[in-house]
């Protein structure tokens, strides 16, 4: 399929890049394609960036049917664009639109698509410490009908924002809220989809936590509210006695590519990893004994996000001194060190965008 590229007019002033928070810029340009029963998806295009026009009935805004990814690239010292494990983002979609009803679409197509469109609005890359482009593609239900079913229409996007880090602290430890009664997800639900509905049931509890103080929630498992899912949008790692663990991935909790980084640089650091069921007792009781030693939260947009406070009902516990842990900042350290080019990548991890 080719892409077609009409060039913005207009162009924006690109923002300041010491300012430039999380997601609230946009660049000049978009990628669109459409789904229909009997085009499949087609009409693949670059436009300027702006808003879409839609009827009122259209499926996506009453029965949510939507799933995007977030990814980002980097701007090399020697001024190449780099993308981070890309075509996982693109295996993931795939996975969430199945789970969502959504058609599948070409994996390999989309990540051309993701190149071009970066390409065109390669100016918009920062480069300042800390910051990248972020990439957020999604895909929408468009069916202008109301009725309880899947869309046979649907539009897939691709929007990218120039980034600074995601927390206004940057690399300092958050407070976390155990959260006992709300649940993000439930085995059989959707939680393993990037389904813009898991977000929106997320909020409420989000919002009680800060209002007591916490930045963001540990979800626990929906079924027993016992065992530790992940922490806000990101997956979630404890330090206990020196071995990392993380919760073993069930459906309800998302396969990030930041966790699946981290245990594989773990392991080649033979730092001892496990993913299996870890209970809040269990970590409160190693604070206890003085074996917990650190915990963070990783994903694409903060990377990795240590975890300095811990409440559970009417205790709290304070991780690490409420410092960064060493190995967060050796995660920290070394994996923005490959996505931005700095560090060698012996993984294979980065693709190189030809601009
Ligand atoms: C996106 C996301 C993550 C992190 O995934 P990455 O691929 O590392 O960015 C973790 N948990 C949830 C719920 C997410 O939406």
């Amino acid at each position: 399929m080719k892409i077609s590229l009409v060039k913005t007019t207009s162009p924006k002033e690109k923002p300041d890049q010491n300012k430039l928070g999380f997601g609230r810029f946009f660049t000049d340009h978009m990628f669109i394609m459409d789904y229909s029963e009997d085009k499949g998806w087609h009409d693949a295009r670059i436009v300027p960036y702006g808003p879409l026009e839609m009827d009122p009935a259209t499926a996506v805004l009453h029965y949510g049917q939507a799933v995007f990814e977030g990814m980002k690239a980097y701007r090399s010292p020697e001024g190449k664009v780099l993308l981070f494990r890309p075509e996982q983002n693109m295996a993931r979609l795939n996975r969430s639109n199945a789970r969502m009803s959504i058609p599948q679409f070409d994996e390999e197509f989309a990540l051309s698509a993701i190149k071009k469109l970066v390409t065109v609005d390669q100016d918009w890359i920062p480069s300042a410490p800390g910051t990248a482009l972020y990439l957020r593609p999604f895909v929408i239900g468009c069916d202008n009908v109301l009725g309880v079913r899947a869309s046979s229409t649907y539009k897939f996007m691709v929007i990218l924002s120039p980034v600074g880090s995601y927390y206004k602290e940057g690399l300092n430890p958050v407070n976390i809220w155990v959260e006992p009664h709300y649940v993000r997800a439930v085995r059989g639900g959707t939680g393993y989809a990037k389904a813009a509905g898991n977000y929106a049931g997320s909020l409420l509890a989000q919002k009680q936590a800060q209002a007591k103080g916490y930045s963001q929630v540990l979800w626990l498992d929906g079924l027993e509210r016992k065992y530790v899912e992940e922490v806000g949008a990101m997956n979630v790692f404890f330090n206990i006695d020196g071995e990392l663990i993380t919760p073993d991935l069930g459906d309800s909790v998302l396969p990030g590519i930041t966790r699946d980084s981290v245990l594989k640089l773990l392991d080649s650091w033979s730092i001892p990893t496990t993913e299996r069921k870890l209970s809040v007792e269990e970590i409160f009781a190693a604070q206890e004994e003085g074996r917990l030693i650190e915990a963070f939260g990783c994903g694409t947009a903060a990377v990795i996000s240590p975890i300095g406070k811990l409440g559970w009902g009417d205790k709290a516990i304070q991780i690490g001194g409420g410092k960064i842990g060493e190995i967060s900042q050796r995660l920290y350290d070394t994996i923005t060190g490959i996505q931005n080019g700095r560090l060698e990548d012996p993984f294979g991890w980065i693709v190189e965008v030809e601009s």
